[in-house]
């Protein structure tokens, strides 16, 4: 019981530290992935520098040096806070040169006291990086940033060459300095790229669903979902071309007076039949064929390995059906009826002569009366 309610109060308090840490930057337009970004990069700074700290003092009483240098571990660390406290209140763009600026500092100042050995100077690349990422565009103050911070490393290295550091460290101290500061760098690089990465990796994802919605809305019927003319020629070309000899049958749909429904229920009432026939006529069809929305009301099949008999076998079932189950409209019910002309495959004549076919007895069926399959 215990246990638990302390595990709610950590929770509780981990939220509220990351509901803080999440804060909107203080400004509009402004990133807020940056600035939680930098917020990150300030929390792990201040462990950084608080471990510098209590490992600097301990090393101070232990050699009785003077205890004031592990004081520049704590100007640091409340360097650091400020940071923290002003990405509150100030633009990201300046918190983070003054950043840039203060993390230059306490670079220089660590190398002087400490030397090169201590590995300080691994967290200009993570300054790199964090610049990099978090300013768009501005690539020539970059590119004169990245020279400029290798002039400074290059003469930090110098520096060390001529002069020895103001303390020479134990070399068991500067190990252990030197591990501490990988692995913070490293985290720091860690934070910075999975952020960022993850951005472009959101970015991209987005960008792929895009696409395939732009590709499907550009296949599909936006009123019935089914294909449209395109898809269906798209379709046929590459189905006929894979296997040329393969026996089919296709057959082109049209709703019997369908200008009467309108006229007298109303072009949304059309519309819901058009819907409703579609679906219904994509179950007879599924596992079977293709279906498309060809034009306003008509609907051409195709049906691979099936001769015109099955075909129009499958159309008269269909017919009987919608004989059975007209469609309901505001507790209304509407018969509706199509009329289908179906054509086979002759082993020669091109996709659109077929059509052409197809059509010729769907209008032979409109004048024989409608409702029915010619084949
Ligand atoms: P027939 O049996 O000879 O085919 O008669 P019909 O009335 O169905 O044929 P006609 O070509 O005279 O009329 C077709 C109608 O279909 C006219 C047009 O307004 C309607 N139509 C076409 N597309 C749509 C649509 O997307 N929604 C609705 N509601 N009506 C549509
Ligand atoms: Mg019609
Ligand atoms: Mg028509």
């Amino acid at each position: 019981m215990a246990i638990r309610s302390l595990g709610n109060r950590t929770v509780r308090i981990w939220n509220r530290i990351w509901a803080k840490i999440n804060q909107q930057p203080p400004f509009d337009n402004e990133s807020q992935r940056t600035v939680v970004l930098l917020r990150c990069v300030y929390l792990v700074l201040m462990g950084y520098y608080i471990f510098f700290f209590f490992a600097l003092g301990i090393y101070c009483r232990m050699y009785e040096q003077s205890f004031y240098i592990s004081w520049v571990a704590i100007i640091s660390e409340i360097c650091t806070f400020a940071l923290f406290w002003l990405s509150y209140r100030q633009r990201i763009s300046t918190n983070l040169k003054l950043y840039v600026a203060a993390e230059l500092l306490w670079l220089a100042g660590f190398v002087y006291l400490f030397g090169w050995e201590c590995g300080a100077q691994q967290i200009m690349f993570v300054l790199l990086v964090l610049v990099y990422f978090s300013f768009y565009d501005a690539l020539l103050q970059k590119a004169a940033f990245t020279v400029l911070l290798f002039l400074f490393r290059f003469a930090l290295f110098a520096y060390t060459k001529q002069h020895d550091p103001f303390s020479r460290l134990p070399d068991t101290l500067s190990l252990v300095l030197q591990v501490w500061s990988s692995m913070s760098f490293f985290t720091l690089m860690g934070i910075i790229c999975g952020f960022f990465s993850s951005n472009i990796e959101s970015a991209d994802k987005k960008l792929v669903l895009y696409n395939q919605r732009l590709r499907e809305q550009a296949s599909t019927d936006p009123l019935t979902g089914l294909w449209n003319r395109r898809t269906m020629r798209i379709y046929l070309n590459s189905n006929r071309e894979q296997d040329p000899k393969m026996a089919f049958s296709i057959c082109m749909g049209d709703i019997d007076l369908f200008k009467h429904v309108n006229d007298t229920y109303g072009h949304d009432c059309g519309d819901a039949v058009l819907k409703w026939l579609s679906e219904r006529m994509k179950s007879r069809v599924e596992g079977k064929g293709q279906i498309c929305r060809w034009g306003g009301e008509e609907f051409l099949m195709y049906f691979p390995k099936m001769n015109g008999d099955e075909t129009q076998q499958l159309l008269m079932v269909f017919l009987l059906e919608l004989e059975r189950s007209p469609f309901c409209w505001r507790e209304e019910m509407i018969p509706v009826s199509m009329t289908f002309g179906v054509e086979e495959y002759d082993f020669h004549s091109e996709m659109d002569a077929l059509i052409k076919k197809a059509d010729e007895k769907l209008y032979i069926g409109k004048e024989r009366g409608r409702n029915q399959v010619v084949f």
